[in-house]
């Protein structure tokens, strides 16, 4: 089974927008029989999402540090749970396990695991495809900083565009499955 790497909010945000694209994108995960992988939290966004597949008859498999698991009030049962050792160990699975990338909404966790695909696309350690759910236009003022660090000569022209983008679960779902990389 293919898998898609979602990355998003352990908190809801302020807008019923979020949630709501969080829910989407687990149905629509699902239906198109694309597996979950993410943080295995159930919280906020991360908690909608992940029982959204669940409900829908999709797979899901959770990795997570220890120290957080722990902490986690039991959620929904997902397929698989993996407990890691620490997060870089999660981040670093949670990369193998996946054919593609995306992030939702989301706070500092979900940006730093965003920049590490995509830093580690521009180092060529993958070559797996990714993007961004922007739901309220969410990401514009960080395509506005990713353009100003191209602009500024510190990030080869271009790589910015590597980035696929949509509003739209469904659409930036199908700009993943039909990159090239995609296999
Ligand atoms: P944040 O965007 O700061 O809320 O962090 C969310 C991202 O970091 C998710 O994609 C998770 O992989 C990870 N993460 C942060 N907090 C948790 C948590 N309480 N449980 C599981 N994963 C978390």
């Amino acid at each position: 089974m293919k898998r898609i790497c979602v990355y998003c909010g352990s908190k809801s945000g302020n807008r019923p927008e979020y949630l709501k694209a969080a829910e989407e994108l687990g149905k629509t995960l699902a239906l198109n029989g694309l597996g979950l992988v993410y943080g295995g939290g159930n919280s906020g966004m991360m908690g909608k999402l992940s029982s959204t597949v669940m409900a829908n008859g999709g797979e899901v498999i959770g990795v997570i540090p220890r120290a957080l698991h722990e902490r986690e009030i039991s959620g929904p049962e997902l397929s698989e749970i993996h407990v890691v050792g620490n997060i870089h160990e999660r981040k670093a699975w949670m990369m193998e396990l996946a054919d593609g990338f995306i992030a939702m909404p989301g706070g500092l966790g979900t940006f730093e695991e965003f920049f590490e695909v995509l830093n580690w696309s521009k180092l060529r350690l993958h070559d797996k495809p990714y993007g961004l759910l922007d739901s309220c236009h969410y990401f514009s003022k960080l395509m506005e900083l990713l353009d100003h660090i191209e602009h500024e000569g510190f990030l080869s022209p271009n790589h910015t565009a590597t980035i696929h983008i949509d509003e739209t679960p469904h659409e930036l779902v199908q700009k993943i499955t039909k990159h090239p990389t995609w296999k």
